[in-house]
């Protein structure tokens, strides 16, 4: 057991350098996106945000990075003609690639809805092991001020957002947020749009419990719903969801048989998933990263 755990901290400092986030010198910039209706996809560094725009002001899912905070300004008083900030924003989870902004929109007397979970990390000093960084907590203003079990019911613009809380999946404290009327669900992180997604193992997620988590939300879908990933920056489909859970499926029985067989995770990632994996490591987490996710999980 401690040789394993050895062995998953040394891949996980290996592989740290791929995993972490790129640093860019690049002017915060800001893709809007109409999605359907109210809703449009802000897309600027780090995970989409949804942004419902409408008669009841404005309502954000996510918040990406602080740095980018004046960036979505900018694109939502374009949207609005107003500079009146948002009235709420909810937090799918707690990584500071979603929740950045949070004390920006804070500040300005948004209120900030998320899982206690969220609450609980952001409030206090969280060692992220797998991107060898530490989150210091949060300061008063980006923390979320109305936190909820299990569920919760907004009822914004004319719409019913139906936020569910999913454990123990990219970590302890993840929602997917279903906009009922419009028909299109925010991911979150969830969904990495064709690439290996990111799981937080020391912040209670666990790759089996993301793919049942998945299967879970894709029961809720039709052909009809628009799909909001967490990262990537197209809007997708059910069928794009499925497609890239049939991977990651197919990518854990292979990486099971070979831990089965006495592999070591490293000697997995030498080995290789296959050419028909080339695709899905070529982002933000590659090959190795996710078979460390996957044997950490197992
Ligand atoms: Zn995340």
């Amino acid at each position: 057991m401690h040789t394993l755990t050895l062995l998953l901290g040394s891949l996980l400092l290996m592989s740290s350098a791929s995993v972490s986030m790129a640093q860019t010198d690049e002017k915060p910039r800001v893709t809007v996106t109409p999605v359907k209706g109210p809703l449009y996809m802000l897309a600027g560094r780090g995970g989409n945000v949804v942004a419902s725009v409408g008669k009841d002001g404005v309502l954000l899912i996510d918040a990406d990075y602080s740095e980018y905070a004046q960036a979505h300004a900018a694109a939502l008083a374009e949207l609005t003609d107003s500079q009146v900030a948002p009235r709420f924003l909810l937090n799918t989870h707690w990584h500071f690639d979603h929740s950045g902004g949070n004390g920006f929109w804070g500040e300005q007397g948004t209120v900030i809805m998320a899982h206690e979970n969220i609450y609980q990390r952001m409030s206090t000093r969280q060692e992220m092991k797998a991107l060898g960084r530490v989150v210091e907590p949060s300061p008063a203003a980006a923390l979320p001020v109305v936190t909820y079990a299990d569920a919760i019911a907004v009822r914004f613009n004319g719409d019913t957002l139906q936020v569910q809380h999913y454990p123990s999946g990219h970590t302890d404290g993840d929602s997917i947020v279903f906009f009922t009327e419009a028909n299109v669900v925010h991911m979150g992180d969830h969904y990495f749009a064709g690439a290996f997604p990111f799981v937080d193992l020391g912040s209670g997620g666990n790759v089996l419990g993301y793919i049942s988590n998945v299967e879970s939300a894709l029961k809720q879908m039709d052909e009809q719903t628009i799909v909001v990933p967490g990262h990537g920056r197209s809007l997708m489909s059910k069928q794009d969801v499925q497609i890239d859970l049939t991977a990651l499926k197919n990518s854990v029985s292979i990486i099971a048989e070979l831990l089965q067989e006495g592999l070591g995770p490293e000697q997995i990632a030498e080995r290789g998933l296959g050419p028909e994996y080339a695709s899905y490591g070529a982002g933000f987490i590659n090959e190795a990263a996710w078979i460390s996710f996957v044997a950490g999980s197992l």
